[in-house]
């Protein structure tokens, strides 16, 4: 039995990485940069990505995001495996499977933090409606159902942030991937952020990945990954 099949007799991980490898050429070097990584994200788990700058970090986030195609091995978000899967399929599996919060915010400026919730939505085919109620919904879960009108610059960076985050729940992704989600903030704002981060993984069920180069808020994470060398090492 192969090592995907035999891992889909456990309990089913929002996400896993399977031998995934990824290479650049930089001039005549062979960059290795993800090097036969392995790793299975559970439920309701926050897990750290820590590691040097140039180590890999955002490219394991992007092919874990399906943002970018690994050159080998096998990714599966919530048990269905990707490779040999076009880009239609990926797409979709990505809007409806994976949420992304990264360092800046990437509010559009010109539409209200309720209106950037409800978009992702709606490209995935709700109707307004439905996708203003769930706005509402998620709005309120972080803090802000008093500020759903206030367009982006009318946030302060903690609030801006929170809306990111909502927006990143939108379409009730079963993995929640983030690049430095609190890197832009002060420390107390970052650690406010960062408690809500925790608690949305824990009461929404998400696989949360989250890089970052703050080791205190890594070692409240569930568990934490050092990256570097092209693999990753538990602890
Ligand atoms: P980190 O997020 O840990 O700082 P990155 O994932 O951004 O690291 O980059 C990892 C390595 O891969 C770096 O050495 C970077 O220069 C290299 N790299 C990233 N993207 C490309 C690319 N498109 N072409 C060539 N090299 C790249």
């Amino acid at each position: 039995m192969n090592r995907i099949a035999e891992k889909g007799k456990a309990a089913v991980a929002g996400l896993e990485l399977v031998d995934v490898v990824k290479t650049y050429q930089q001039g005549k070097r062979t960059l290795h940069v993800l090097d036969k990584v392995n790793l299975s994200l559970e439920s309701g788990q926050a897990v750290a990505l820590i590691g040097p700058s140039g180590a890999g970090k955002s490219t394991l986030l992007q092919i874990a995001g399906l943002l970018e195609q690994p050159d080998a091995g096998e990714i599966l978000v919530k048990g269905v495996a990707v490779s040999g899967k076009g880009d239609a399929h990926r797409t979709a599996l990505r809007r409806t499977g994976i949420g992304f919060v990264y360092q800046y915010h990437h509010l559009l400026p010109e539409f209200s933090a309720r209106e950037n919730v409800i978009l992702p939505q709606m490209i995935n085919g709700k109707s307004r409606k439905v996708a203003g109620e769930r706005a509402d919904y998620l709005l309120d879960l972080v803090g802000l159902a008093e500020r759903g009108s206030h367009r982006p610059a009318e946030l302060s960076g903690g609030e801006q942030q929170r809306t990111a985050i909502a927006r990143a729940l939108a379409n009730d992704p079963a993995v929640l991937l983030a690049d430095e989600p609190t890197g832009n903030l002060d420390p107390e704002t970052s650690e406010r952020v960062f408690d809500l981060l925790m608690k949305l993984v824990r009461t929404e069920g998400l696989s949360a990945f989250i890089a970052t180069h703050d080791h205190t808020l890594a070692r409240r994470m569930d568990r934490v990954l050092h990256f570097e060398g092209g693999k990753v090492v538990e602890g």
